[in-house]
């Protein structure tokens, strides 16, 4: 045989052995069951969720603890959608931002409470970020980097390590108008004018030291702000059991 046809048959035999090698491993490792993979998965993202909130220190809303978890009970009781349950996290950070996260997590900082004068602005950030997790926003990256962060044996990460994390999967302009359109809709079903979300924007587009990250993805602010603006505002008519000055001025 000259080495053409020995090479060929080399390569043959090869196929041949990894074709039967895949074809035993799968007969005596089931993982194409679509339901262990499944489940396997959603334990995955409940570790991820409990060592999130280990870590940050998140607060859960609706807790019947402090005026402040309260209040944002209740607001996250008014942003409902009928195919999400999600929970609602407190974030003791200065920094002014909202995120949403696997698992269906929305977390709050303190920065971005103070930045609201209403709780109607602070209604629209939690629209747009119940938005995010209504698309299924969330990057396979993104939960991989956090359970190779926080999962793996032995990983000692620290907290900022993990907020870099965090911050640094920005979705992309697409999702956020999405997301953006989302709010939109969810505010005018309350009867609360999309323009309360402007005038959140404006505040913090001022402060851009700190980006938050709904604001984050450069180019387009000012159109992102003029979309929000465009509504006529008007007063909202909703009634809270809280008293919003209040519950700032306990942070
Ligand atoms: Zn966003």
């Amino acid at each position: 045989m000259n080495t053409m046809k020995k090479r060929l048959w080399r390569d043959f035999l090869i196929l041949v052995v990894l074709f039967l090698g895949a074809w035993i491993f799968f007969i005596y490792n089931p993982v194409v069951d679509s339901e262990v993979v499944k489940e396997t998965y959603i334990n995955k993202e409940k570790e991820l969720k409990d060592k999130l909130v280990d870590l940050l220190d998140y607060k859960i809303a609706d807790g019947d603890t402090t005026q402040l978890l309260r209040s944002l009970g209740e607001l996250k009781h008014l942003v409902s959608d009928k195919d999400i349950v999600y929970d609602l996290y407190y974030s003791d950070s200065r920094e002014i931002n909202a995120y949403a996260l696997p698992s269906n997590m929305i977390v709050i900082n303190r920065g971005i409470i103070l930045e609201c004068d209403t709780p109607e602005e602070l209604i629209g950030v939690i629209a747009h970020e119940l938005g995010h997790l209504k698309m299924k926003h969330h990057t396979d990256k993104l939960i991989t980097a956090l359970s190779i962060e926080l999962l793996l044996p032995g990983s000692g990460s620290t907290a900022g390590e993990v907020t870099k994390i965090l911050t640094q999967n920005a979705f992309s302009r697409d999702m956020e108008t999405e997301a953006d359109d989302y709010a939109i809709k969810k505010m005018k079903e309350l009867g609360i004018s999309p323009n309360y979300l402007a005038k959140l924007f404006k505040k913090m587009y001022k402060k851009s030291d700190l980006i938050p990250e709904f604001l984050n993805t450069h180019p387009g602010m000012n159109k992102r702000i003029s979309k929000f603006s465009k509504y006529p505002f008007e007063e909202s008519k909703l009634e809270f059991t809280f008293d919003w000055l209040k519950v700032k001025n306990s942070l």
